[in-house]
């Protein structure tokens, strides 16, 4: 196999020096971007296996480049906060970042969180060429292409909207905790996260996928005091 390629979109020229001496001897390959721009322009360009992305950087910041993003590419983001920065921490996980990372992170750390996050999408990968297309009365969700269709028409979800879709209507009526959602869809690393992320993304899907315009036999059904599930009528 190919050395997996990360790329690391940090200001501070040292910061990825450092990183890129760790990871370059556990087999990785390291390009820095030092502006948000210039992150995101490389990493549609390169389209990376990974992305690191520190939080504060000139002219645009972590945030907005991860949302920019998540627009473009599937590609798993870990972001590099400093300790404490807990409300970032909660809209980045909002925003789509799959992973956090505190500075200052010890190069074991750093390397663990990576490979973690590389078998994830990897699994990811193989699972949606091993799935089919779910269907379901107007409604079409393909892992394979990741694409939605309600009444014969696309609509455009984001990576983690689609994945929280996905997990739920791939066992309809089955119902998950938020915890379970959280850690399920976004992965363990973020068990400490908001739970409220998975609120507002079921509250987003619910209004893309226009829930209740007429005939449909579906929902994404709150049960209270627990969670969430896909419902299909009987
Ligand atoms: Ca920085």
């Amino acid at each position: 196999m190919s050395r997996p390629t990360v790329l690391y979109i940090e200001d501070e020229e040292a910061a990825c020096r450092q990183v890129q001496d760790t990871l370059d001897k556990e087999g990785f390959e390291v390009i820095c971007a030092s502006t948000g721009k210039d992150g995101v322009d490389e990493a549609i360009r390169l389209k990376p296996d990974l992305i690191l992305l520190d939080l504060i950087l000139p002219e645009i910041d972590g945030l907005e480049v991860c949302r920019r993003l998540r627009g473009e590419l599937n590609t798993p983001i870990i972001m590099v906060t400093v300790k404490g920065e807990e409300v970032d921490r909660v809209v980045g996980l909002e925003i789509g970042a799959d992973d956090y990372i505190a500075k200052p992170f010890s190069p074991r750390e750093l390397v663990a969180r990576a490979r973690a996050m590389l078998r994830r999408s990897v699994l990811i990968k193989e699972a949606a060429e091993r799935q089919k297309t779910l269907s379901f009365t107007a409604l079409e969700v393909d892992l394979p292409t990741r694409t939605v269709k309600v009444d014969g028409e696309s609509v455009h979800l984001t990576p983690k909207e689609f994945d929280l879709l996905y997990h739920l209507a791939s066992q309809p009526r089955h119902v998950y905790s938020r915890e379970q959602i959280l850690e399920q869809v976004w992965g363990y690393h973020t068990r400490g996260g908001d739970l409220r992320t998975v609120d507002t993304h079921i509250k987003r899907l619910r209004k893309k996928l226009q829930e209740g315009r007429g005939d449909h036999t579906w929902s994404l059904a709150t049960v209270w005091g627990v969670g969430y599930k896909f419902d299909i009528a009987p």
